[in-house]
């Protein structure tokens, strides 16, 4: 994570965080018993495949709020695109009318 502030107040970042249960591999710990570990994770898709990264437990809020904004721009895109759509659909509209 980046450690300026004013980069993480402006990240975008595409995916959702999930909780993972993970074994860490050493023989003698309670995860080897089925006492799995809990972290976090991003979990987003790439090129067709789904991706995951482990986050740290102060990455979290940053993660989400960051995952938030894209939703919000995707959101104001989104419809910026339909109005895009009306607009060409109206014009094309009344230039059909027009040559009646
Ligand atoms: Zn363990």
């Amino acid at each position: 994570m980046p450690h300026n502030t004013k980069q993480n107040e402006s990240m975008v970042i595409r995916g959702s965080v999930v909780k993972v249960r993970r074994s860490c591999g050493k023989s003698q710990c309670k995860c080897a018993k089925g006492e799995l570990h809990q972290t976090w994770a991003l979990s987003y898709s790439h090129q067709g495949r789904t991706r995951m990264i482990a986050l740290r437990d102060e990455d979290v809020p940053i993660v989400r709020k960051a995952i938030y904004r894209y939703r919000e721009a995707m959101k104001k895109l989104e419809s910026q695109a339909l109005q895009g759509i009306r607009r060409l659909h109206a014009a094309i509209k009344a230039a059909k009318r027009r040559r009646r």
